[in-house]
């Protein structure tokens, strides 16, 4: 053996991919783009998968549905989660194939009393999700899409800003000429959390006596949807970019838009289950929701409603849920940051996923001495480096940053405190959690290989 065959050498997929796996990569990029582009919350991507999966005749779980190998079926917790399976040959005592992204993603939620008006001008207030630099959310095309639940049980569906003769929202920043003194702030203090405020409207109700244009804007929205100011407290309003799915670059290469974290992981799950039949153990997708508020409430991860979901099924083959759990696999299927050469000095090189190198396995995550990460054992890794070499599956090992740099952490951790073999897995993306964010195709692409790869698992 010569002396440069034990070095490691990771290969960008642009050199090694095949020409069929172009064609197929371009195509798979093309169905994914429409997916985000359409689906933009979390209740929309449960929508959107929930109808593709039931053209693939996935149906919905009834608890003592008698299943047998084969069978395909998804829950829906309450809307804003999904959970699909198809039954595998074996029994569940020897463990699923479990893949789990989310599909919440950072945005500006209104508050429960949204509406103001000042100065003649009407506003909506908000409260962010997740982890947003401010600054990037102003003086962007925004749309305003979520439910509004009634006292009398109905809910209302609200979409503006989505069809092209739509009003967009905006929320302002000061001109360069008189931002002086806001210049001198450090980033994360120029544009404060209250200050994230929608402008909603500017034209007064003549008739009405005070709050003119409040009570004008109130009437367009009772008009449209009929609803009253007090609809509000129980409503879900989230605003989001209103900026298309693009490709970018000139050779295009990347993709833009709102949402790859971590649609981009929970698009390449749902296709791959939605194309998995007859397999040995049995396939689970996940599609969870709030993974950006640390995976709490009744749709996040650390939920039972997923143990609920198993367990119906391990209780149809007589199978204790432990069992399962125990000997099951999982990918959590999470983006991770590419590295970026306009600023190198946040990564390790070395250690950082690089975009167009396929999908980025992180073995840990967390932050000072990885604290809060799951660290999947060696023995996982090398699972993973198995199964991919076996299906050609384009991947790297990634590191959330330097050392002390920073850190995050994704539903890993929650998967194996349900005694699981858990390791993330996810696509490199540029500017994660910015409204716009970049991602590679050959990346997405990959990706769902992957998951491919996790589903034929004996
Ligand atoms: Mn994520
Ligand atoms: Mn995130």
């Amino acid at each position: 053996m010569k002396t440069e065959e034990l070095a490691y050498k990771p290969q960008s997929a642009s050199c090694t991919i095949s020409d069929e796996d172009r064609l197929l990569c371009d195509a798979y990029c093309e169905r994914y783009k429409k997916f985000i582009d359409k689906n933009r919350t979390e209740r929309e991507a449960v929508r959107g998968a929930v109808k593709l999966a039931e053209e693939k005749g996935f149906v919905s779980y009834k608890p003592g549905m008698a299943l047998k190998a084969g069978d395909k079926i998804y829950k829906s917790v309450r809307g804003k989660a999904l959970l699909l399976a198809v039954i595998g040959k074996k029994s569940m005592a020897e463990g699923a194939n479990i893949a789990a992204a989310h599909i919440d993603s950072p945005r500006l939620d209104l508050k429960q009393n949204p509406l103001y008006e000042d100065s003649e001008l009407a506003f909506f207030k908000t409260h962010y999700y997740g982890g947003i630099r401010k600054y990037q959310w102003v003086t962007i095309p925004l749309e305003l899409h979520g439910t509004v639940a009634l006292a009398d049980g109905r809910t209302i569906d609200v979409v503006i800003g989505a069809d092209k003769d739509d009003p967009v929202f905006v929320i302002t920043d000061l001109l360069p000429h008189l931002a002086s003194e806001q210049n001198k702030l450090l980033l994360p203090d120029a544009i404060k959390g209250e200050d994230l405020n929608i402008f909603v409207g500017s034209l007064p109700d003549k008739d009405a006596e005070s709050d003119k244009v409040k009570l004008a804007v109130l009437s367009i929205l009772n008009k449209k949807y009929g609803i009253k100011e007090e609809d509000f407290l129980s409503s879900e309003l989230e605003a989001v970019p209103s900026m298309p799915v693009r490709d970018a670059g000139l050779d295009r290469s990347f993709i833009a838009g709102y949402g790859h974290d971590d649609r981009v992981c929970a698009y390449a799950e749902l296709e791959a289950i939605l194309e998995c039949s007859d397999p040995e153990k049995t396939a689970v997708c996940i599609l969870a929701d709030k993974e950006e508020i640390g995976s709490e409430g009744v749709s996040g991860m650390q939920s039972a409603a997923f143990e609920c979901f198993i367990e119906d099924i391990c209780e149809s083959q007589s199978v204790a849920l432990r069992r399962c759990f125990e000997n099951s696999f999982c990918i959590s299927a999470d983006v991770c940051n590419g590295f970026d050469p306009i600023h190198p000095e946040v990564s390790d090189k070395m250690n950082n996923a690089k975009m167009n190198y396929g999908v980025g396995v992180a073995k840990f995550t967390g932050h000072r001495g990885k604290s809060s990460s799951n660290d999947a054992s060696a023995e996982v890794v090398a699972k993973l480096r198995r199964m991919f070499a076996e299906h050609n599956v384009v991947w790297q090992m990634g590191e959330l940053g330097k050392v002390d740099q920073g850190g995050g952490g994704t539903v890993a951790m929650y998967m194996s405190k349900r005694n699981i073999d858990t390791i993330d897995a996810g696509v490199p993306v540029l500017s994660m959690h910015a409204p716009y964010e970049m991602v590679a195709k050959l990346d997405c692409y990959m990706t769902y290989k992957a998951m491919k790869a996790l589903y034929a698992e004996k």
